[in-house]
């Protein structure tokens, strides 16, 4: 199929970019493009105007302060790999993106486009969940800043309005010993969709003992979710084989996939299980940074 006609903007600040989504009707923003572009050809999608943002300078990069990592909405999946800030404070995130689709898109492909997009499968919407990130907003009528488990709404779908654009995901920055965990279970070893997400972010005392865990599946529900029911019964446990067989059953729980996709439930399980113990085992070693 070919491109229908549209009209690309290309402003230099924010401020003209979010005066064009407040101005003119039906624009809509483009970073990447590796989902835009897409459903225009397809005919999904087809905005009069296309607001260009991917070179705006107030959505790049990826700081450090004292308490919290954050990540400009037009940083590449490319860029996040090679962060040394990601590699020191996130590597459950640095894990998801290793994970995510082949080189050529990980050049384009952002991470604000991959969490407006809300699709089911997105990879670093479960990474972003554990670490427990807020995505900031803007337009002309200012800044707002919501957790990322809300600004997921279901599939497809978001808290976004039409006239803002997302400019930053952030997170604190987790403990030391905190360790983290990413698996994607997909058709292929590369350049896949996932069909099943987990990422843990598990932290623990010098005694074995859990002092927090957090848990969050995609491609297994209309949306990533965070698996909150499995995450307290880990909460002041010991993590023992045990412990972490029921916290898996409980993650499945928080899973609804689509009929015919009942085999989900069971790979959520086996995966959490999986990877609780692995992050348990790196915990008992000292831990490896989220
Ligand atoms: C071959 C292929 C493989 C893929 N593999 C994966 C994969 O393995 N894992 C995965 O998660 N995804 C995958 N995707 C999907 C896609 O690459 C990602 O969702 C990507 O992160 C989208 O980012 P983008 O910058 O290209 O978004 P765009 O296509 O530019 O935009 C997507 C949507 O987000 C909006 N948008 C973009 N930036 C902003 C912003 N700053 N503020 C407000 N709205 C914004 C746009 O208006 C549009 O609605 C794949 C796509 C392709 C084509």
């Amino acid at each position: 199929m070919s491109l229908p006609q549209f009209e690309v903007q290309q402003p230099q600040t924010l401020g003209e970019a979010l005066k064009i989504l407040s101005e003119v009707k039906g624009a809509e923003p483009i970073a990447g493009g590796t989902n835009l572009m897409v459903d225009m050809r397809a005919g999904t999608h087809q905005p009069r105007v296309v607001v260009d943002v991917a070179a705006l300078r107030d959505l790049h990069g990826i700081e450090v302060t004292d308490t919290e990592v954050i990540i400009g909405a037009a940083t590449t999946i490319a860029e996040m790999l090679e962060s040394p800030i990601l590699a020191k404070h996130a590597t459950v995130l640095v894990k998801a993106c290793s994970s995510f689709a082949n080189a050529l898109i990980r050049n384009r492909a952002t991470v604000g486009g991959n969490l407006v997009t809300a699709a089911p499968c997105s990879d670093t919407a479960p990474a972003l969940l554990t670490l427990d990130a807020e995505v900031k907003l803007a337009s002309v009528r200012g800044m707002r800043r919501v957790p990322l488990e809300k600004f997921l709404v279901n599939a497809f779908s978001t808290i976004r309005r039409s006239d803002e654009l997302l400019v930053s995901v952030r997170f604190r920055i987790p403990s030391a010993t905190a360790t983290g965990a990413f698996r994607k279970m997909g058709l292929r070893k590369v350049s896949c969709m996932a069909k099943v997400d987990v990422a843990v972010l598990l932290d623990g005392d010098t005694t074995g003992r859990c002092t927090s865990a957090r848990i969050a599946l995609a491609a297994a529900s209309p949306v990533a979710v965070r698996a909150r029911a499995a995450e307290a019964a880990l909460v002041g446990k010991a993590l023992t084989p045990e412990a972490i067989a029921a916290a898996a059953a409980l993650a499945a729980k928080a899973a609804a996939p689509r009929a015919g996709s009942e085999y989900k439930l069971r790979v959520v399980e086996a995966l959490v299980r999986r990877l609780l113990a692995e992050a348990a085992l790196a915990l008992t070693r000292g831990g490896s940074n989220a």
